[in-house]
């Protein structure tokens, strides 16, 4: 996919707790490439799970953002106010024939399924209409053809949606939208033209580009950066209780995370100011080294577990 709109990137946490490192590597790819670019770095928070939302996680990610110097353009943009277009989306992609509403409970898709790489393909019980009786409680997107995708750190990727995917949740069943339509609708009604994220979402490239093509969007580049592991070897996140960032030493951790993403900088920056750092990386940014990189261990001197 060539891509001739100016670049516009975004970082897109969920508020399910405070940042860890493996959020900052996200967040420091995806805005070092924004600017290396000379692009617009956009934020926005993915609340709309609120049984999964930690009370008070979106304020204290905007200011730990804050702290460690990140600068973005534009309005932050709350997805839990913008469900009237997450709806309008459902509601066009039914009439175009692409989704359709669907019956069944995760415990009779989990039972009736079929095990595939990123989870249960989706029996397709309720894809020609609701079984008498039944009523629609969740919505779905009818997964047909391949998509393919030239990733720019991990290459081409081709998926056939039908056998790899399913089709997937559009709109759960408690009426907010699965994260698949809320950030293809977002992706595009930003303009965002670069998504530079974690290697956990590769595999949920393929469903938000069929949706964006459905939409008749114009999908992003993409390009996964590899995953930060702990000691164990298993990925950093909020579920397995990561290690927030610390908020006192940033500069200690921006350097950190540039390590990890296979920058060079100097020794003696280890010690230097966030504002040393930052111009340093902006300088230097150099994206090569990620090429085909999926997972790499924390450094020693990073926050673990
Ligand atoms: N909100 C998602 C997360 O925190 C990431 C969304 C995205 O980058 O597409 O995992």
């Amino acid at each position: 996919m060539t891509e001739s709109r100016p670049y516009r990137g975004r970082f897109a946490p969920s508020p399910t707790g405070p940042l860890h490192f493996g959020s900052l590597v996200a967040a420091v790819g995806s805005y070092l490439d924004a600017r290396h670019h000379y692009g617009e770095w956009l934020l926005r928070i993915d609340d709309i799970d609120p049984a999964r939302e930690q009370a008070g996680a979106a304020d204290g990610i905007r200011h730990t953002l804050d702290i460690f110097g990140f600068e973005p353009d534009g309005p932050v943009v709350y997805q839990s106010q913008r469900r009237e277009a997450y709806d309008t989306a459902v509601e066009q992609l039914y009439w175009q024939g692409l989704a359709f509403p669907c019956g069944c409970t995760r415990k009779m898709v989990l039972r009736d399924g079929r095990p595939a790489m990123n989870g249960v393909i989706y029996p397709g019980t309720c894809r020609q209409g609701l079984p008498a009786g039944w009523e629609a409680r969740t919505w779905r997107a009818r997964a047909e053809g391949s998509v393919h995708i030239h990733d720019a750190f991990q290459g081409p990727v081709t998926v056939d949606l039908a056998s790899d995917v399913g089709d997937f949740l559009i709109q759960r069943a408690d009426g907010w939208p699965a994260y698949h339509l809320a950030a293809a609708v977002d992706d595009a009604a930003s303009g965002i033209t670069h998504v530079v994220r974690g290697h956990d979402l590769l595999l949920c490239t393929p469903p938000q580009v069929l949706v964006m093509e459905y939409l008749g969007a114009t999908p992003p580049t993409y390009a996964h950066l590899p995953l930060a592991l702990n000691a164990q070897g298993r990925k950093l996140s909020k579920q397995n209780l990561a290690q927030p960032l610390d908020d006192t030493a940033p500069a200690r951790q921006l350097f950190a995370a540039l390590k990890f993403l296979r920058q060079r900088p100097p020794a003696q920056l280890a010690d230097a100011d966030l504002d040393t750092l930052w111009h340093w990386a902006l300088a230097h940014w150099d994206a090569r080294p990620l090429r085909g990189m999926t997972a790499a261990p924390c450094g020693e001197d990073v926050p673990r577990e």
